[in-house]
């Protein structure tokens, strides 16, 4: 197999100006291919991070935007139930923010049989070390909680099966002795020992050195020896170095392994890991040339383009010098955004369900303002007679995103709320409270949220047009999946014969 090297495909992973114009030399408009993974209604963050744009950009490029069902899948796996649902919801967003299903393609993703297929193809074509390496992959696998070093003590502390074996061997101790600082060290060895022989098939437990100790051998003296505990320790601070033995011995990894768990990056299920190949085939089935991102995205579409490009060295038709002249794949480009990111509403970068901090497109009146009411302000503005700092303070923020300057539909003057400088002089000069900032912010929000909200009420009664739409949308990715499955069966001659 050919290696490309980086420099000659990484250098346009960001699309210039020269690469966004609609039109294509051969008159076929651009294609962009964008997304959401299913797990749930979309909020502001949503909005003001693609939703807006994406209005936008319907209006002249030839726009896929994918109801990514089986991504969602890849970390709520355990909860099949919702994804369902949030596929209509999500769906509903997007008609309500004003996507219009006559300019823009809406596809189920799990309902597109070639991007799985596609999937698996090119799941040849990368090596496991692109995708461990993936800073993406990395910085979404940290925010699940899984370490970024397999071998770090950390990661081997956080992992289930210490957390499930400091459990177990406490409640073993303080079901079957009372009086536990009393007892001789090497009864919690033996039990300990007795715990891992039934659970993990050990038959002793290896030492520092990893030869196995023999317990009838043990007593207080050499246990000391071995193990760095000290005489003064609580009985429940040396049982829990003693359980830290795992990550000394040699064979800690095989014993994880057999008991079918692991540790750091190795935690996570092949689907998470190959997250950046199936999204490689969500592109290019539809042979998407733009993919509108956020800066932290752009290493995922460096990676389809590696493998776009190793997939057209290796198979596209190149001239005497090697040159790749009829490529199978469209290798895409990503689009930045130009929004800066929302906040949540207690200040985090990340907004979300979860952290409570998010206000959704389809949040009513009040929840809006209670979101509001609640939200972090400046810190040292406890009184409404104490000045404030609005460069500091996260409501401010809002003022600057959801301004007129902005949104059209925020008119300022029509509203009777204040201006972004008008905001910003109240706050200095103590002119108002905290509170009369965030209403004039809840009006700006509800000229906005107003709209949306009366698009998704017009579908929420309409579930079956809203599935036709789907249904359409899915089609046509379809036929264009096939388009594409076929090149890529054909020139890995695997194009047999048709049923
Ligand atoms: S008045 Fe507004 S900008 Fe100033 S601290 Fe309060 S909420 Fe923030």
């Amino acid at each position: 197999m050919s290696q490309p090297t980086k420099s000659k495909h990484e250098s346009g992973a960001v699309a210039r100006e020269e690469d966004l114009s609609p039109i294509l030399p051969d008159g076929s408009r651009r294609r962009i291919l964008t997304g959401d993974r299913t797990t749930g209604k979309l909020h502001l963050g949503h909005y003001i991070g693609s939703l807006k744009n994406r209005v936008r950009l319907q209006e002249s490029y030839d726009t896929f935007i994918l109801l990514a069902d089986v991504q969602a899948l890849t970390t709520h796996y355990d909860r099949p139930e919702m994804i369902k649902p949030s596929v209509m919801d999500v769906a509903l967003d997007y008609l309500a923010v004003g996507i219009d299903p006559q300019k823009s393609t809406i596809v189920v993703q799990s309902m597109v049989p070639s991007i799985a297929e596609l999937t698996v193809f090119y799941g040849l074509l990368v090596p496991m070390a692109s995708l461990l390496d993936n800073p993406t992959t990395k910085a979404e696998a940290e925010q699940l909680g899984i370490g970024k070093d397999d071998k770090s003590i950390p990661a081997v502390l956080k992992h289930p099966a210490y957390a499930d074996l400091v459990a177990h061997v406490k409640s073993y101790y303080e079901e079957r002795f009372s009086e536990i600082g009393d007892l001789p060290i090497h009864a919690y060895y033996d039990a300990l020992t007795n715990y891992w022989k039934e659970r993990y098939e050990f038959t002793a437990i290896p030492g520092p050195d990893g030869q196995p100790l023999d317990p009838s051998e043990l007593d207080n003296h050499l246990l000391m020896d071995r193990f760095p505990v000290s005489i003064e320790m609580n009985p429940f601070e040396i049982l829990n170095d003693v359980i830290l033995l795992p990550h000394r011995i040699r064979d800690f990894r095989a014993y994880l392994m057999r008991s079918k768990r692991t540790t750091g990056l190795r935690q996570l299920s092949y689907g998470f890991l190959g997250y950046p190949v199936s999204q490689a085939a969500d592109i290019t089935f539809v042979g998407g040339h733009l993919v509108p991102v956020g800066p932290d995205q752009v290493p995922l579409i460096e990676l389809c383009r590696e493998v776009v490009h190793r997939f057209n060295a290796q198979y596209g038709q190149k001239d005497s010098e090697g040159n790749i002249i009829d490529p199978i794949l469209v290798e895409p480009q990503a689009l930045l955004g130009t929004t800066e990111l929302l906040r949540g509403l207690d200040g985090s970068i990340k907004m979300g369900k979860s952290l409570g901090n998010a206000v959704y497109l389809s949040d009513s009146t009040e929840q809006v303002w209670n979101q509001l009411r609640g939200a972090v302000t400046d810190p040292q503005r406890i009184r409404k007679t104490d000045p404030g700092r609005p460069e500091v303070c996260n409501i401010f923020s809002w003022h600057k995103t959801f301004c007129g300057a902005h949104e059209p539909v925020i008119n300022e003057a029509e509203l009777g709320v204040a201006s972004v400088d008008e905001v910003a002089e109240n706050c200095r000069g103590a002119k108002w409270g905290c509170i009369d900032c965030k209403k004039n912010l809840h009006a700006k929000l509800e000229a906005l949220l107003g709209p949306i909200r009366e698009r998704r009420a017009y579908w929420e009664q309409r579930p079956d047009e809203v599935i036709d739409i789907l249904k359409l949308g899915t089609r046509r990715a379809n036929e264009e999946g096939q388009k594409t499955l076929a090149r890529v069966k054909a020139a890995m001659h695997i194009d047999h014969f048709a049923l």
